[in-house]
């Protein structure tokens, strides 16, 4: 029997003894209340904890160094020197975003504790009653981002950290290649692969394929609708993606990850149908087959092709991600991080996919901030259950306002090192390029009806 041993049952049957006896203060005598021994032990740093700090205020920086409008929240604490930066952006309507986040969440934050992220969340989120619609939940998404920030560097950790470390080194990414014609389209694919990309977004006649057919329809020519409305031929549409995908893949190989974003813009039985006809060129994930009105067309959808499907990029609420989740409905979910309601929200949204074989694609176009692609990249490196990420390059302007920018090589994503999200914002640059309040986008179909993004 070792020492050790022998000691252990002496004290036993003291303590036996002690017990029989009734005196529980006795038996704390012969070893020292659980009090006395915590105090006594000298607490290791790590286990300390941190000192709490307060929210002081909360404040929108809008600024569009490459046109687009972006929204960053800051979050400013009474510790100096240590605040937080989120992506708060709704192109569209920014000035409203920057009132919410200016004339209430500053007021509705200010004295909380920074810590408490799900607590100010589930409060923020409530606090207006209604709820569920851009801009609250943008505001909310830069707010949730930035006390993510903030987490970050108090645990003086990159954010991914938090989420259980990397689960791979670096972030697979897709690029979007186009062009007017199939032949312009492969050519910008090939250069995508030679440059290192292995997924790649085909698209042709520009966003929403308006360039596919002339710019002069009936409605422009009878004086209906703006001057800067455009025009797409649905039809012309539905013919060219198949013999785009054709084309492509006879030049390209059939080692590259193809993708294509429908934008919504047909009617569900037409993008039902031309899903149907890309089976053979089996691609990665077909894109926004439906607007978010038409959600009850996908019972019909996979009960017709077993293309994978992308979607939710329009989705407010997490809530609208269960009912498609639970049915697998799609592949891929494509949260629009900045309007979801951030991080908070993503991340359930993410962990829940992993039970239903569902991967991430969160939706990363040019309309969202550098701060924002790095949240993207924090949450890609730890969500076992990742798909891919849409990937955009970030231009000398952006990176004059923007420090820290996540990099990209050979087709992989990265972020820095830094505790945090790891960008940081420089006001005074950001304030040289004021956001606008014009929005005007419309696209018609040849008698000038509106179609539905
Ligand atoms: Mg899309």
């Amino acid at each position: 029997m070792k020492n050790s041993e022998s000691h252990f049952i002496s004290s036993r049957r003291e303590a036996m003894k002690y017990i029989a006896a009734g005196s529980v203060a006795g038996l704390w005598g012969l070893f020292g209340s659980p009090v006395a021994r915590a105090e006594k032990a000298e607490t290791p740093a790590y286990a300390k904890g941190l000192p709490p700090v307060k929210i002081k205020s909360v404040k929108a920086i809008a600024t569009a160094p490459a046109g687009s409008n972006l929204i960053v929240v800051k979050v400013e604490t009474t510790e100096p020197g240590l605040y937080g930066l989120g992506c708060a952006t709704f192109t569209q309507r920014a000035e409203v975003v920057v009132t919410a986040i200016n004339s209430y969440l500053n007021d509705f934050c200010a004295g909380k504790d920074v810590d408490n992220i799900e607590d100010i969340w589930q409060g923020a989120y409530v606090s207006s009653y209604w709820r569920n619609g851009p801009v609250l939940n943008n505001a909310l998404s830069g707010l949730d981002q930035a006390l993510w920030d903030i987490k970050g560097k108090r645990a003086n950790m990159p954010v991914y950290q938090l989420f259980g470390g990397k689960a791979r080194f670096a972030v697979p990414c897709y690029s979007h290649a186009s062009g007017r014609n199939p032949e312009e389209v492969a050519a910008d694919v090939q250069k995508y692969m030679e440059r290192g990309f292995q997924h790649i977004r085909i698209q042709q006649g520009g966003y929403g394929a308006v360039g596919i057919l002339g710019s002069n329809p009936d409605f422009k020519e009878a004086g209906f609708g703006g001057a800067t409305d455009s025009f797409m031929d649905q039809r012309a549409y539905l013919n060219s993606v198949p013999k785009m995908f054709e084309v492509v893949r006879k030049v390209c190989g059939e080692e590259v990850e193809l993708l294509h974003d429908i934008h919504e813009r047909v009617q569900p039985m037409d993008a039902i149908n031309l899903i149907k006809r890309l089976e053979d060129y089996h691609p990665f994930f077909i894109e926004d087959p439906f607007s978010p009105e038409n959600m009850e067309w996908f019972k019909q959808l996979r009960a017709s092709t077993s293309v994978p499907i992308a979607m939710g990029e329009l989705f407010n609420n997490l809530n609208e991600f269960k009912m498609p989740m639970v049915n697998q409905w799609f592949d891929f979910i494509r949260i629009h991080v900045s309007q979801i309601g951030g991080i908070t929200p993503a991340m359930k949204i993410a962990r829940l996919g992993e039970l239903f074989n569902v991967r991430t694609a969160w939706h990363g176009p040019g309309d969202v901030s550098p701060v924002g692609h790095a949240a993207n990249c924090h949450m890609d490196l730890a969500v076992w259950n990742f798909g891919i990420q849409e990937s955009v390059s970030f231009s000398e302007k952006l990176q004059s306002v923007f420090s820290g920018c996540p990099t990209m090589n050979k087709g992989y994503m990265s972020v820095n090192e830094v505790p945090g999200l790891g960008v940081d914002i420089n006001e005074k640059e950001a304030a040289k390029y004021p956001i606008n309040t014009k929005s005007n986008w419309q696209v018609r179909k040849n008698d000038g009806t509106l179609i539905r993004p």
